[in-house]
């Protein structure tokens, strides 16, 4: 191939735009990102030539140097992994390979696009080296192919790139930063030393950098240090969760953190532990300190990168993890695996299920501990992954009830997300049977709910589910610790013990005498209402909307239907409170009709609905206004 030049894919141009301008305030991130790609091409290469092994060529020890030259204002980062070819190098160095990093870019808003920290959460990888470069040239070939097929990729990282065929002799690829003129500080070893110590210490590959020497001055002139030609290993060289846990420093730990998993924040919990056993592994588990952007995505990569002996596998094994521990990040590294395990022979492996199970524990007990003994943390963590933890309600029965133990939630009277069903039985009041909830679209419009009114009169506790999930969960929830849960939205009220005789008497009688009226109600209604029926659940409002008991709420099904999901047509039963003066007014009125409609509609508004026709609502109201 002669030289060409050619133009980035679009997104990356953006990607380098958001680098050279977002990314300068911690520069030496770059050596980092440019050492972590050459140790995942070294583990390509390994995990290739397990069936290849001609590819190693004559080369079976794989490292990583970096090397520098103050005269000519370069470093060069040297692997012998895996190698790119010529159409490798056009397409990983040129276009954003990965569409999930691709989407992501395109929902950036503009402020966004300036967030450190947000850009750190997909990792810029190789395009940091433009942070102090003002030209890059990589040379490589790929493991396997004639050394006449080497590749050269050139750019200052503005518009294009060059490549062109050269010929290389060596397996694996340089990368050689032209430094910018304000970028000269990294010419020296002991800078470098230290960026690679402070971040790639635990890469497990030996990171070599030539041995410095002192050379004495001669007749009396001050000596200098020289580079010689030895190379010598800078870094630990050994993956950091094969370590024993009292030589890793929390430092170590969570710098290992913020490389896997592109977080510029420490996490809020880690936990590293040898299992032995019938299945051995390594689990080296974190939870972030906040949700990335695209949390709720259930077909999200997983965080968890599989290691089999050592090897890189792969880097989101799903079936390490159930789908809602998916923010989870870490490494499992197991001895019971084949090195050649599949994605589709992981799903069936009886050791990963028992690695599943193991972390799945392992990653509860980490919660429950933040509860038990860190209030503030475990407040952050349930902020941020409280509503995926609720869905494991529906996807992990084996834990059920230790996930149910770790739900919080606001309530009638307290307006923080604290309260759990164990705190809530705590304070239940004398007679009471249930556990009462009631799901709404926001915490106000729960706590205003006219179905609350009868228990508020009663001084009994509510919990308000506001997230999308809850109604959802709560259905494979019926019962904590032997209290049934009752939504206060659906089927009849039953407050059981808690209403006297003689509340039970009136609601009795209501419900004969204002028959006439509401089978009128209910013939007026009859494509709204599914029934109509007097209740004693409400105090101060006329009416609210219940839907039947094992019906979808009348919330979450708006909720699916604003999403653009199906949803079940559910007609609600409209519930009157016969004290009422409106309701009273009914009987008899010549605007029975439009009474009853905006009964209806009302209901529906107080509980954050829209009627299916708002301006009739309006007219019929209006019309009673005049
Ligand atoms: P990422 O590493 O997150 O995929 P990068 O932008 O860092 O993204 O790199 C893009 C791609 O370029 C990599 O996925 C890899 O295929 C290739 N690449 C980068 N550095 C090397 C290297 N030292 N050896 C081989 N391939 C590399």
């Amino acid at each position: 191939m002669s030289k060409q030049t050619l133009s980035f894919q679009a997104e990356v141009a953006q990607l380098l735009n958001l680098v050279t301008h977002s990314l300068y305030s911690n520069p030496d991130i770059f050596l980092r990102e440019l050492v972590s790609n050459a140790s995942d091409a070294c583990d390509k290469l390994r995990f290739e030539g397990l069936n290849h092994p001609e590819l190693y060529e004559d080369a079976p020890d794989l490292d990583v140097r970096v090397s520098f030259d103050k005269a000519a204002k370069t470093i060069t980062i040297t692997d012998n992994g895996i190698g790119l070819s010529q159409i490798e190098a056009v397409e990983h160095l040129g276009t954003i390979a990965k569409s999930g990093t691709r989407d992501f870019m395109a929902k950036l808003s503009g402020d966004q696009k300036n967030d450190a920290q947000l850009i750190g959460q997909f990792g810029v990888g190789f395009y940091s080296g433009f942070i102090v470069a003002d030209k890059i040239t990589v040379e490589s070939r790929r493991a396997g192919l004639p050394t006449a097929e080497g590749v050269r990729w050139s750019s200052a990282g503005t518009g294009d790139f060059e490549v062109e065929t050269i010929e290389r002799k060596e397996r694996g690829t340089s990368v050689i930063l032209h430094l910018k003129d304000d970028a000269s500080e990294y010419l020296n070893t002991w800078k470098l030393k230290s960026i690679i110590s402070k971040y790639s210490d635990h890469i497990s590959l030996p990171i070599l950098m030539k041995k410095e020497a002192w050379k004495e001055g001669e007749n009396g002139q001050p000596g200098e240090m020289v580079t010689s030609d030895e190379w010598e290993t800078v870094n630990q060289a050994a993956a950091l969760w094969t370590r024993a846990k009292k030589d890793i420093t929390p430092e170590q730990y969570d710098e290992f953190y913020k490389q896997i998993s592109y977080d510029s924040q420490s996490p809020l919990a880690t936990t590293h532990n040898r299992v032995e056993g019938a299945t051995e592994y390594t689990q080296l588990l974190y939870i972030p300190a906040k949700a990335p952007m695209d949390l709720f995505n259930r077909d999200k990569a997983a965080g968890v990168k599989l290691y089999v002996k050592r090897v890189f596998i792969m880097d989101d094994a799903q079936a390490l993890l159930p789908v809602y521990l998916r923010f989870v990040k870490g490494v499992v590294d197991s001895a019971d695996l084949p090195l050649n395990v599949s994605r589709e022979l992981l799903q069936e492996s009886r050791a990963v299920k028992a690695i599943r199970e193991g972390c799945t524990k392992r990653v509860l007990s980490m919660i429950e501990d933040l509860a038990a003994n860190e209030p503030e943390k475990f407040a952050a963590f349930y902020a941020e992954f409280g509503a995926v933890l609720k869905e494991g309600l529906g996807e992990d029965f084996a834990n059920r009830e230790r996930l149910a133990k770790l739900l919080r939630f606001a309530s009638s009277t307290t307006d923080t997300v604290t309260v759990g069903f164990a705190d809530y039985k705590a304070r239940m009041k004398e007679g009471q049977d249930a556990i009462y909830y009631i799901t709404a679209d926001t915490q106000a419009a729960g706590k205003n709910s006219p179905q609350l009114e009868i228990f508020r009169k009663k001084g009994i506790e509510v919990l308000l589910m506001t997230d999308r999930v809850d109604e959802w969960a709560l259905n494979y929830l019926h019962e904590f610790d032997d209290t049934p849960l009752q939504s206060v939205a659906k089927g009849a009220v039953d407050l059981g013990k808690l209403q006297d005789e003689d509340e039970k008497k009136a609601a009795e009688e209501a419900q004969t005498q204002f028959k006439p009226v509401l089978d009128k109600l209910k013939e007026t209604l009859k494509d709204k209402a599914s029934d109509v029926r007097a209740t004693t659940r409400l105090v101060d409002s006329p009416a609210c909307l219940v839907v039947q008991e094992g019906d979808m709420s009348t919330q979450l099904a708006r909720m699916l239907k604003q999403a653009g999901q199906a949803a079940p047509e559910v007609k609600p039963i409209l519930e009157i409170n016969a004290q009422h003066p409106l309701v009273k007014k009914l009987e008899g009125s010549e605007h029975f009709d439009d009474l009853a409609h905006i009964l209806f509609d009302q209901a529906l508004l107080a509980e954050g609905g829209l009627p299916d026709d708002p301006s009739a609502y309006v007219k019929r109201v209006n019309a009673l206004l005049v």
